[in-house]
């Protein structure tokens, strides 16, 4: 059986990022790793189901333990993807979404050459501005940090293998179910194909 493919999908946050994953999740069969982070959770956030929610000690003493595929800083805070939300489905052929920021989704690259890696961008920086602030989660504080990170991060996109421009909705699911569609058409991933092809030959 071919092994799953692994996703790197990065948005600034107020892209439509989350939106986005919940409808490419209800159309496709891709496992979305739950993420390790110290930052607090969010009103309706459920440990275990958006993220597992640690202490600085606890996230530290993971990184001690080997058990990150890669962890970031940002906003002043952990972020990690840990490699028992990934090998094993991937092993199973379940193909896996990786929802992480750019520094993170730079070292998953370098680790995992074979990732696909998509990047999606607002259709402007004040259109983010009006997302994050309409979304009223943050502070205006945190909304201009968050936008002023944006800005680096998507000077970085150049190093992903797609760019997605999140304007309307369905446009961009559509884009992303393009690019795996492709990606699942690629020689190296057609073993099982061939196999059946050349079944009773
Ligand atoms: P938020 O606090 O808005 O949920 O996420 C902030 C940023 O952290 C987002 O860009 C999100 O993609 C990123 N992030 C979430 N999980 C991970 C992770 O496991 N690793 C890294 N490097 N970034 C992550």
């Amino acid at each position: 059986m071919n092994k799953g493919m692994l996703i790197v999908f990065s948005a600034p946050s107020g892209c439509g990022k989350g939106t986005m994953i919940k409808e490419i999740c209800k159309h496709g069969n891709y496992y979305c790793s739950v993420s390790a982070t110290t930052r607090d959770a969010r009103k309706g956030e459920v440990d275990g189901v958006n993220y597992y929610f640690m202490s600085d000690e606890e996230f530290e003493q993971k990184i001690r333990e080997n058990a990150f595929l890669e962890y970031a800083g940002y906003c002043k805070h952990y972020y990690g993807t840990l490699l028992s939300e990934v090998d094993d489905y991937l092993e199973k052929g379940t193909d896996v979404i990786l929802e992480i920021e750019v520094q993170g989704a730079m070292k998953v690259m370098e680790k995992r050459p074979e990732a696909v890696s998509v990047f999606v961008v607002p259709p402007s920086i004040n259109e983010l501005r009006r997302r994050l602030k309409k979304r009223g989660t943050e502070t205006d504080e945190v909304i201009e940090e968050r936008v002023s990170e944006a800005s680096g991060e998507i000077a970085l996109s150049e190093k992903y293998d797609y760019v997605i421009v999140n304007d309307a909705l369905e446009d961009a699911v559509n884009d992303f179910f393009a690019i795996m569609r492709a990606e699942k058409l690629k020689a190296e991933f057609s073993g099982d194909i061939i196999n059946e092809v050349l079944k009773n030959a």
